[in-house]
């Protein structure tokens, strides 16, 4: 069994994802890096990680597919022996932004099967791993990490499917603090803002925040960058957090404001 702690990272290839590792591995962390097609970029995180001191793994899987989960989960523990680490970073937006009233069903399954169901699913098979490890002592703590977004208290009407699962994980996230904290696992939810990544890199929607912010969107006014939110996830991984569980942690710049 590895001897550091061990954190699983879904989407940890680039963007937040990668940031998170980083931030990760600066705190000593060992790191399992899942992607789902572009492998050169989680060797590439990997590579990144390792020139940190720690270990780092790929694993591709699709963590909306069920027998993905179960191998990514299997590698894991395969590679490393522990998991005291969860975070379910990976996440998709709408192929194509439609406005609600054109929403089509084959998008909403799809982004719902990403973002809602994958990371609920992977929760509960990774919650009960580490169950296991605890009862036997095999690690000390454990913690579980949700990147949801501004999008979950935010509308858009032409982005509803992605805001409606972003909502539903804050709820998983409440869910499984409740029911976890009795066998000393932490639940805990990370809400980015507006964050420069592949994500946000299109130009309509760079164009369009960009315009936002020139009129003011948040009162540190400006994009967020990956190793920010890395770096709440890290203070997490730290144990800063020991009486806090169903937390959320607001990495926004102060989006979540309301001002008058
Ligand atoms: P990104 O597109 O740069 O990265 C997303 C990662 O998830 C990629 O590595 C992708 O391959 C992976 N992924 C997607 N579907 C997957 C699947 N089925 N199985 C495994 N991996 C999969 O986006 P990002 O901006 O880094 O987003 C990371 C998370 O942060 C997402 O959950 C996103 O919703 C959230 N978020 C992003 C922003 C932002 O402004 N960029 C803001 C708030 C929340």
């Amino acid at each position: 069994m590895a001897e550091r702690k061990v954190a699983l990272v879904t989407g940890g290839s680039r963007g937040i994802g990668r940031g998170i590792c980083l931030e990760l591995a600066k705190v000593g962390y060992s790191i399992l890096v899942n992607y789902i097609e572009n492998l050169g970029a989680a060797e590439e995180t990997c590579r990144c990680i390792e020139e940190l001191g720690v270990a780092a793994e790929t694993c591709q899987a699709d963590v909306a597919a069920t027998a993905d989960r179960d191998l990514l989960v299997a590698f894991t523990m395969e590679r490393f022996g522990r998991i005291d680490l969860l975070v379910n970073n990976a996440g998709i937006a709408p192929a194509v932004r439609k406005d609600i009233l054109e929403t089509d069903e084959a998008s909403f399954d799809r982004i719902l099967y990403t973002n809602l169901r994958a990371p609920y699913f992977l929760t509960q098979r990774v919650a009960r791993e580490m169950i296991e490890l605890l009862e036997a002592r095999a690690i000390e703590s454990a913690a579980i990490v949700n990147v949801s977004s501004i999008r979950s208290f935010t509308t858009a009407r032409n982005y509803g499917e992605y805001c409606i699962s972003k909502t539903g994980l804050t709820m998983v996230t409440k869910l499984f603090a409740a029911r976890l904290a009795e066998y000393g696992i932490r639940v805990y939810e990370v809400c980015p803002g507006l964050i420069e990544t592949d994500m946000t890199s299109g130009e309509t929607v760079r164009t369009y925040y960009d315009g936002k912010f020139a009129t003011g969107l948040a009162p540190i006014n400006r994009w967020g960058k990956p190793e920010e939110v890395g770096r709440a996830v890290a203070a997490i991984a730290r144990g800063d957090f020991p009486y806090s569980t169903g937390m959320v942690l607001h990495i926004d710049g102060g989006f979540h404001l309301r001002q008058l």
